[in-house]
């Protein structure tokens, strides 16, 4: 399905997200250890601290420079023999990544983890033009299998657990006998996928970080799959945000120091591929063709707002969801689009728009667990009351897609009246003498209450206020 077409449905997916024991198990489990494992490794604050506050300002300085960053990076990669593309759409990015592997005759591909692809649903794009894309990554292998989207941004098959996992391969896998063994099912997905590295005519895969001082692409992963994707076929396409770029090759050090430790609890990942050209003459091994692809898709709107823009800063590391007592309680589907958790309510609605996704700010209590985790320092919450703000209020300098789009006469009737009565003595007192009287009347499923008393109990009116009371007591000054 085309990302157009989607809207968001937080509400009706979280009720049946909370009414599935086995997925809020799966989650419970799969969140505890992560926050144990990063807790770990941020066990020093002032270590901590410091290294956050130099993470968010590699990031902070590159966006600064954005768009003098992206030409750098754009000249330094081209004249070490990539190719750049630029792609303001989703559509337009896929029709290039299409055109690259048509003239080259590519049928096969193979593909490393890419959340911006997943944004471009490039698999359903290229298998509809009769070219087949198999994930590498184990997690993305799974739920390819499985037919379903990512629940995480880095674990993307974290909402399934070893059995559900041992009856898909059982199911998809031909020749492959049932078991719960995660070893042996591990082997058996590194045996499917061996033969599709070895075949495969192009490989695509994301970018972490993409440096403009030397035009090198630095791409992390834990199982060589990344490594095998980017340097065994004949053509690499990388593709990803715009947002990626990083000024020096200095700046990496910090955010690999802070990305791995945040998102999984280690200290390194296992591989740490830096890609800054094609295959050179004498070499052995590595890609006759790179293809580097920019997308837009409405960040360089994010970016026109100085304080959205912080959004921008995002390094993907998914702590933020791992410790959101809303995420982790109904899972990444539940957010419908790509991104999901507290990186998602801020992301996707200015992506896609406050009309199609505005109810993700407001799936949120504003505890700040995210603001703590962030290791580039995004204000979360205050991006979601912004957010919750522009729906309502767009204001006249933000562009904001969607913006104004929840404006609604009687919620601002409603406010209205309460700023009234607020405002007023008199009508305050006439107002809840009148509720306490007849408030209780008004059964919990009335319109204007139905949705709060879905899952709440409808309060009971008092016969009397508290200023009765008071005057009843003679405490009252007036
Ligand atoms: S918002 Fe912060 S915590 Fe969340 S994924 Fe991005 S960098 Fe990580």
């Amino acid at each position: 399905m085309a990302a157009e077409a989607l809207k968001s449905d937080f509400g009706g997916k979280a009720h049946i997200a909370l009414n599935d024991p086995k997925l809020r198990a799966n989650f419970r489990r799969a969140m505890d250890g992560l926050m144990t494992k990063r807790a770990a490794q941020f066990a020093d604050a002032d270590e901590w601290n410091a290294l956050r506050a130099r993470g968010a300002a590699v990031r902070a300085r590159a966006l600064a420079q954005l768009p003098e960053l992206l030409e750098r990076l754009e000249a330094r990669c081209q004249a070490n023999g990539i190719q750049v593309h630029w792609a303001e759409t989703t559509a337009e990015a896929n029709a290039i990544v299409l055109g690259i592997l048509q003239a080259a005759g590519a049928k096969r591909v193979i593909k490393g983890k890419s959340m911006v692809t997943e944004e471009m649903h490039l698999n359903a794009h290229l298998e509809a033009h009769g070219i087949a894309a198999v994930e590498s990554d184990l997690g993305e292998y799974i739920i390819q299998l499985a037919g379903e989207a990512p629940s995480h941004i880095v674990m993307p098959c974290i909402h399934k657990n070893k059995v559900e996992i041992a009856e898909l391969f059982a199911d998809k896998i031909e020749g492959q006998a049932y078991t719960e063994n995660v070893d042996e099912l591990t082997a058996a997905a590194r045996k499917a996928l061996r033969g599709r590295f070895a075949d495969a005519d192009a490989g695509i895969s994301g970018v972490n970080f993409a440096v403009a001082e030397t035009g090198t692409l630095v791409l992390i992963e834990n199982e060589g799959n990344g490594r095998l994707s980017t340097t065994l076929p004949p053509l690499h396409i990388a593709v990803t945000g715009i947002e990626k770029v990083l000024e020096k090759l200095e700046d990496v050090p910090p955010l690999l120091s802070l990305l791995p430790r945040s998102a999984t609890g280690q200290p390194i990942t296992t591989y740490v591929n830096m890609i800054t050209s094609p295959r050179k003459a004498g070499e052995k091994d590595g890609p006759k063709a790179v293809h580097l692809v920019l997308l837009d898709n409405g960040r360089s709107r994010v970016y026109g707002d100085s304080e959205l823009s912080d959004t921008l800063r995002c390094i993907r590391c998914a702590a933020c969801m791992n410790h959101c007592p809303v995420y982790t309680r109904v899972g990444g589907h539940t957010y419908t689009f790509t991104y999901p958790g507290p990186i998602g309510k801020i992301l996707t609605p200015q992506l896609e728009g406050l009309d199609c996704a505005g109810d993700q700010p407001h799936a949120s209590t504003l505890c700040r667990a995210c603001a703590d985790v962030c290791p580039v320092q995004i204000p979360i919450p205050d991006l979601l009351v912004r957010l919750r703000t522009e729906a309502v209020h767009p204001s006249a300098t933000a562009g904001v897609k969607g913006g104004g789009s929840a404006q609604s006469l009687s919620e601002s009737l409603g406010w209205r009246g309460y700023t009234a009565m607020y405002g007023s003595p008199l009508i305050y007192r006439v107002v809840t003498r009148l509720m306490g009287l007849f408030g209780n009347w008004v059964p919990a499923s009335a319109p204007m209450l139905k949705q709060w008393t879905s899952v709440r109990t409808k309060p009971k009116f008092a016969a009397k206020s508290l200023h009765q009371l008071a005057r009843e007591k003679g405490f009252s000054h007036d």
